[in-house]
C-alpha cells in the first residue's frame, strides 16, 4: 500500500490534537508514516501508533530546538527521499504552511494549503478547499511530484487505529540555511490559559456588539465555561476591545471548530471567510435580520448582555 508522511507537530513529545486529524485523513490515502523531530520525538510513537502509524521517523538535534523552520524541511526532505510517498500532510499552522511550501518547492511538487478534507482520487490525492471568502468549495490535486497538503485544524474527527508504530531513526543532513538563522530574542505571549484559537473545538466570537473591552468579561466567561477559545470581529478589534491575534476572519485567523457561537456579529463576508467551515454554528444577535442567521444551525434573537449571561449560567450549573 502506498504511504502517506504525516509532519508531527508537538511540545517535547506531546503530540497536538491537529497531528492526529492528520492521521486519520491519511489513512484515507495510504499507510501513515509519521515524521518526528526535535526534543521528545521518539515519545511521540505510542500515540501515533494508536492512530494508525505504522512507521514513525525520529530525528532529534539541537538544530530543531529554537523553532526555526529549515530543519524541518531538511527533515521533511528526508523522509520523502526515503519513503516516496503519495502525498505529505501538514497542519496548516502559520509555521506548518512555511514548511509545507518550502518543501515543495525543494521536491518540485505543487502544494495546496488549508484544506478542509482529503480523499484518494484515481490521479492521486484530491484536497477540498474552501476558497473566495468561503463562498466556493473546490477540489484540488497536485499534477507534479508528491502531494503536499496542510489541512486545516478541526477539519476532521479523530479516529484512534492501532498500528505498528516502528520507531525508526531517520537520517538527516542539515543544509546550510539550516544553520544560517539564529534566534537572537524571544518574548513570551501572557498566557490566558485558553487553548488556541485555531484549535480550538470550540470558539466563542464577540462583535461590535459586545460594545467595548470591559464587556467582552461576558465573552471570556462563555468560553471559559465551555474551555473554549475567544475570537473576535475586525470592527471589535479595530475599536481596540481585543487583540489582534484573536481576529476571525480574511485578514485575521481562519477557524474550523466543532462550535463556533458569534454573539454581536452581524456576519459580514470577510468574518465568514474564517468560520464558515465550523461544524455548528450559533449566533446571538439583537437584530433579527442580521445576516449571521442566514448561515447559523442555532439564532437567538436577543440581547447579548441577557442571553449571554445566563447561557454561561446554565452551563456552569452543569
Ligand atoms: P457590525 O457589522 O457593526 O455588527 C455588529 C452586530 O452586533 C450587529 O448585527 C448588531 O445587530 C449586533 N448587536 C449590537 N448590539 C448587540 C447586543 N447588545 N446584543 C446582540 N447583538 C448586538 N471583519 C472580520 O470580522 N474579520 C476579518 O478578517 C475582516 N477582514 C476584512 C477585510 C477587508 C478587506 C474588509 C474591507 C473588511 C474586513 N472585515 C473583517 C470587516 C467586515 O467587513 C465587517 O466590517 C466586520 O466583520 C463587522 O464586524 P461586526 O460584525 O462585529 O460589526
Amino acid at each position: 500500500m502506498a504511504e502517506v508522511l504525516v509532519f508531527v507537530d508537538h511540545a517535547d513529545g506531546a503530540v497536538r490534537k491537529p497531528t492526529l486529524e492528520l492521521l486519520t485523513l491519511a489513512r484515507r490515502l495510504g499507510d501513515p508514516v509519521a515524521v518526528a523531530v526535535g526534543a521528545g520525538a521518539a515519545a511521540t510513537a505510542g500515540v501515533l501508533a494508536e492512530h494508525g502509524a505504522v512507521k514513525v521517523l525520529t530525528h532529534e538535534a539541537a538544530e530543531y530546538a529554537d523553532y526555526l523552520v529549515v530543519p524541518k524541511v531538511d527533515a521533511l526532505q528526508a523522509a520523502v527521499a526515503a519513503v516516496s510517498p503519495v502525498a505529505v500532510l501538514v497542519s496548516s499552522s502559520a509555521e506548518g504552511k512555511e514548511v509545507a511550501a518550502r518543501l515543495a518547492l525543494r521536491i518540485g511538487s505543487g502544494v495546496i494549503t488549508d484544506a478542509v478534507d482529503v480523499e484518494a482520487g484515481e490521479q492521486g490525492p484530491v484536497a477540498t478547499q474552501s476558497v473566495f471568502a468561503a463562498g466556493f468549495t473546490t477540489k484540488s490535486r497536485v499534477s507534479k511530484g508528491v502531494a503536499v497538503i496542510t489541512v486545516k485544524p478541526n477539519s476532521a474527527a479523530v479516529e484512534a487505529a492501532a498500528a505498528a508504530g516502528t520507531v525508526e531513526e531517520l537520517a538527516v543532513t542539515f543544509s546550510e540555511q539550516a544553520t544560517g538563522t539564529k534566534v537572537t530574542a524571544r518574548t513570551p505571549r501572557e498566557s490566558t490559559g485558553r487553548p488556541e484559537l485555531t484549535e480550538a473545538a470550540v470558539v466563542v466570537s464577540g462583535g461590535r456588539g459586545v460594545g467595548g473591552a470591559e464587556s467582552f468579561a461576558v465573552i471570556e466567561a462563555l468560553a471559559d465555561s465551555l474551555g473554549a477559545a475567544v475570537g473576535a470581529s475586525r470592527a471589535a478589534v479595530d475599536a481596540g476591545w481585543y487583540p489582534h491575534t484573536a481576529q476571525v476572519g480574511q485578514t485575521g485567523k481562519s477557524v474550523s471548530p466543532q462550535l463556533y457561537i458569534a454573539s454581536g456579529v452581524s456576519g459580514a463576508i470577510q468574518h465568514r471567510a474564517g468560520m464558515q467551515t465550523s461544524k455548528t454554528i450559533v449566533a446571538i444577535n439583537k437584530d433579527a435580520e442580521a445576516p449571521i442567521f442566514d448561515l447559523v444551525d442555532y439564532g437567538v434573537v436577543g440581547d447579548l448582555f441577557d442571553v449571554v449571561p445566563q447561557l454561561t449560567e446554565e452551563i456552569n450549573t452543569r
